[in-house]
């Protein structure tokens, strides 16, 4: 077999790659590739396969040696195509060392720059250069970088700046200085002697030969893999590890040649609304890691064409043409070199939920992409960007009137984020673990903070632009962040930072609140009300009119198209009226849970509750049933109401016991006068009634076969208040299903009661109505007796917690520490209470689903698990073959999204597979593309399961379904 082609040089207008690699080169390598062959002007180079990294890992962290030839070969072409050679002492041929993934990770992993730097070569480039200092900086960048990339030497105390931050600062302060650029020559190499001393007083080596220096470059790179960060954004994104990074070996360009050099990064649009404006920044006289990494405040793109007219208009040209090359907003990285313009990199940008909706909609309207595309551009969860709150004008107003205005800094994530000031990242996290919000304040904030940047509401730095990697982290989290805030001043080790004012400088406290508007960068003291989103004004509080609120407008459409596409049906969990209210509007067609026992939490419903569950015999429970009746009929009355003429599926009791029984002195005190029993007894009886593992314990259908009055009673109570409502002429639709059903004789005992009931009520009101009764598929036993039990349900809906819960034997209360330890060591990438196992507790849906059908053709199968409202568990149910997916309500536009997106990526991979010339084995089974999962983004390596063949949106009716399977 011919071996696979590992390294893939670009350069002089050619590519051996292009964008349709991307998985094989990374986003960098298939970009540069790409932009190669299109004829923008791209330094050139090559870059190592993901491949490789793989085979790295799997030799135990070393280059394959056969490698080390295939690099040289790669290296000649690029030294042929510059007219340079690496470790030339005369004229040396500098080179970049970067990572990318198949998808881009910010900052996460390491970079080398101007790596072919020695003490011969750096003399070399002083005199072709006829710039000593440029030499002379690029030498002190080189040592850092790779003292820090590839010789890992980093802070030796957190309070402590990196070590080479600390020796560049050390020589500004010595001179006087506070801009980099007024360091001389002797100054920088002053800096570069202290840089090696502190590299040999740690026990490390910087090689001299630059062959030795690039080949310890790729490995660190292809080594920062598996950094701390990247594993932590890794996880928060859901990117498998076994993707690998590319390495690209790249020509340096130099931006700080001098005035008539500089860098930037610009976006083709604005990432954070999404507005169709040339949106970035540069800075003169700098190398691109000064703009990315936020350590100097760069300016605006804006003013580009007053220092480099000529270049701001080459640079206008590449936007247009790259955006209409790759028909997406793009983020890119440019070089001018004395004078002459270089793209260094261009990726699909970053974008607030925002700004992703509005360039999505923008893009469809304008014909540069189909309606379809528009739908799969927006990444189902950055719509929570469009409901979140937004500070209230008013507080706002009166902030700035008492002068609590502190400072202004860049807007680099837009909402309204409050909190208690924080310093430090991992303190971040802990605070957060305990309940508390906390907004993270940092001079810079490095990639390495990532995780106290999810912990916090938002962030704030004193450095930085709004293209730093901290603000594109931001926005991608959806995290509020106000950047580059020139008037902080930060002690660590005192826990304080000071704001310049005019009025005066403030300090402010680790502890102390914060509000941040990551819109217009306001940084205001103490904690300031919110209000709601424009989105939420104008579909909830009814307080603006569409036609004044143009990201509603946007979100509206989006979704509207969306809806045009998906097959999947999307209901709520919701157990009050005013939810189903909001489900109602974010677009629910139904209530798939309505958890009765959680209509208890209310205000006054507690009591009787506990009155029947400590009650001794039916007697008793049955009075304080009495009690519960017409409290549970009214809010079925206004759930069912809210929700007409749709389906709401009610749940017949299922309280794990621990959580309903008081375990105070005065929660005991005020049981026992409400059911005349002595303290004493219900201390008693609280103790019978304590289980060993109350969340498997007598709970779901088990009380309600103990107790068949319970389940009679709520019975009741639904049926009296659909024939309330039905003598009202409103619609209803009530579904009754039955919890933790393991076998089929659980389920026929309930059925009885709820039937028997229903009988009764509806004479006693002399009319019917349509009801349904199913159950819960969430114990492990119900989905593989599936079968048998779709004889008695009239529909399914997966539990999907209880099932994860009793599929990993691991109490979904206790999973917390079992988490923590299984990511540290790699057995766990995900939370499978927050993503479904695919392969393990999909496998018993799969086998449910097919079983249940097999002997019910026309089950409805339904999830109202928390999985429900999870995208990537939603493209899962919609491969199923489900009807539905069931989320809470502010989930629901997400579910919507992630519904369509499913759909429009099976019919993509169907039509894909349509064009292949016919395949030996049956591709189509029963007419149905088995399989189509794969191109829907997910791994369904075990599927058995075939996505039905059509996905009809016939209005209301019953969705199509795979054919039953014997
Ligand atoms: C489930 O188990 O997935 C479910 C929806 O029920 P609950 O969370 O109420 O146990
Ligand atoms: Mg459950």
């Amino acid at each position: 077999m011919a071996k696979a082609k590992r390294i893939y040089a670009f350069g002089g207008g050619k590519a051996d790659g292009s964008m349709e690699l991307k998985n094989l080169l990374g986003g960098k390598g298939a970009g540069l590739a790409e932009m190669s062959r299109i004829g923008i002007p791209v330094p050139p180079g090559f870059t190592i396969t993901t491949e490789v990294c793989t085979e790295f890992y799997r030799s135990g962290g070393k280059l394959p040696k056969s490698l080390v030839p295939e690099i040289r070969a790669a290296l000649a072409q690029t030294e042929k195509l510059v007219g340079r050679r690496l470790g030339d002492p005369k004229d040396p041929l500098l080179v970049s060392v970067r990572s990318g993934a198949r998808v881009s990770m910010p900052g996460m992993m390491d970079t080398v720059l101007n790596l072919g730097l020695n003490d011969r070569t750096v003399e070399g480039l002083a005199v072709r250069s006829r710039n000593p200092r440029f030499a002379w900086d690029s030498y002190r960048r080189f040592c850092a970088m790779f003292g820090d990339v590839v010789l890992g030497m980093k802070p030796e105390k957190k309070e402590d700046r990196d070590p080479f931050e600390q020796i560049l600062a050390w020589k500004k302060q010595s001179l006087g200085v506070k801009d980099d650029s007024e360091l001389g020559v002797e100054a920088l190499r002053e800096i570069v002697a202290a840089e090696k001393a502190e590299i040999a007083r740690r026990g490390k080596v910087l090689p001299e030969d630059p062959m030795a220096q690039l080949l310890a470059a790729v490995e660190a790179v292809f080594r920062s893999w598996d950094n701390e960060r990247a594993v932590a954004y890794r996880q928060l994104n859901g990117i498998p590890a076994e993707w690998g990074t590319a390495v690209t070996v790249q020509a340096m360009v130099f931006g700080n040649l001098g005035d008539d050099s500089g860098t930037g990064v610009a976006f083709t649009r604005d990432p954070a609304t999404g507005e169709n404006a040339f949106y970035g920044e540069f800075l003169v006289n700098a190398q691109g890691e000064d703009v990315v990494a936020g350590i100097r405040t760069p300016q605006k793109i804006a003013e580009l064409a007053a220092h480099f007219p000529d270049i701001a208009r080459q640079l206008e040209k590449v936007r247009a043409r790259l955006e209409r090359h790759y028909r997406d907003m793009q983020d890119i990285e440019f070089t001018i070199e004395a004078g002459k313009l270089y793209v260094l990199q261009t990726r699909s940008g970053k974008r607030t939920g925002i700004a992703a909706v509005r360039a999505a909609v923008e893009m469809a309207e304008a014909g540069l992409i189909k309606k379809d595309e528009a739908v799969l551009r927006v990444e189902p969860g950055a719509l929570d960007h469009l409901l979140r709150p937004v500070f209230d004008q008013h507080a706002k107003e009166k902030a700035v009137a008492e002068g609590r205005l502190l400072a202004k800094g860049l807007p680099a994530g837009p909402g309204a984020a409050r909190g208690r000031l924080v310093f430090f990242a991992d303190e971040a996290a802990a605070w957060k673990e305990r309940g508390e919000k906390v907004i993270l304040a940092r001079h810079e904030t490095s990639p390495e903070d990532i995780r106290g940047m999810a912990a916090a509401e938002g962030f704030l730095t004193a450095f930085g632009g709004m293209t730093s990697h901290a603000a594109l982290v931001a926005r991608q989290m959806g995290k509020v962040a106000v950047v580059g805030c020139g008037a902080l001043d930060f002690d660590y080790n005192a826990r304080q930072m000071t704001v310049a004012a005019a009025g005066g400088s403030r300090v402010l406290k680790e502890g102390d609140w914060l509000s941040l508007d990551g819109s217009t960068g306001e940084v205001i003291e103490g904690a300031l009300e919110t209000s709601p989103s424009e989105v939420v004004q104008v579909l909830l509080e009814r307080a603006r009119k569409p036609a004044d609120a143009p990201l509603y407008r946007d979100f509206a459409k989006l979704l509207g198209w969306a809806d045009q596409a998906r097959r999947l049906d999307v209901r709520a969990n919701a157990d009050q009226p005013d939810q189903a209210a909001v489900a109602v509007a974010f677009g629910a067609k139904g209530i798939g849970l309505c958890r009765t026992e959680h209509m208890f939490f209310g205000e006054g419903k507690i009591g009787p509750m506990r009155e029947m569950i400590v009650a001794e015999n039916e007697a008793e429970r049955r009075a304080a049933l009495a009690k519960l009746l017409p409290l549970q009929r009214a809010d079925f009355a206004g759930i069912l109401k809210a929700m007409a003429p749709n389906p709401v599926v009610v749940r017949t009791l299922d309280p794990p016991l621990h959580e309903f029984l008081p375990h105070d002195a005065e929660g005991m005190a005020e049981l026992a006068r409400a059911t005349g029993k002595t303290v004493d007894r219900i201390r008693e009886r609280v103790a019978e009634l304590r289980e060993s593992n109350p969340m498997i314990g007598h709970r779901g259908c088990r009380l309600g076969i103990s107790y068949p009055e319970i389940t009679e009673m709520q019975a009741r109570a639904i049926f009296e208040a659909a024939c309330d409502l039905a003598k009202e002429g409103v619609h209803v639709h009530p579904e009754v299903m039955i919890p933790l059903v393991g076998t089929r004789k659980e389920l026929d005992h309930q059925l009885e009661v709820v039937h028997a009931t229903a009988a009764k009520v509806f004479a006693e009101n002399g009319r019917k109505v349509r009801y349904e009764v199913g159950t819960m598929i969430e114990v492990p036993r119900g989905a593989l007796r599936a079968g048998d039990i779709a004889q008695s349900a009239q529909f399914f809906s997966f539990g999907t917690n209880d099932l994860t819960q009793m599929t990993y034997g691991i109490s979904r209360d206790d999973v917390g520490p079992v988490l923590a330890s299984y990511y540290a060591k790699g057995i766990y990438e995900v939370d499978p209470f927050v993503t479904i196992d695919r392969v393990g507790v999909g496998q018993l849906m799969e086998l449910a689903v097919e079983r249940g059908r097999a002997t019910r053709p026309d089950l409805e199968i339904g999830i109202c698990g928390e999985h429900g409202g999870d995208p990537a568990s939603v493209v899962f149910c919609h491969e199923l073959g489900l009807d539905y997916v069931s989320c809470s309500p502010w989930r629901i536009p997400i579910a919507r999204l992630a519904a369509a997106q499913a759909a429009l990526r099976e019919r993509a991979a169907r039509k894909a597979a349509e064009a292949r010339p016919a395949p030996r084995a049956p591709a189509h089974r029963n007419g149905a593309v088995v399989n189509g999962a794969r191109a829907a983004g997910g791994a369904r390596r075990n599927s058995a399961v075939a996505a039905p063949a059509k996905a009809p949106r016939a209005g209301g009716t019953k969705r199509a379904r795979p054919s039953p399977r014997a």
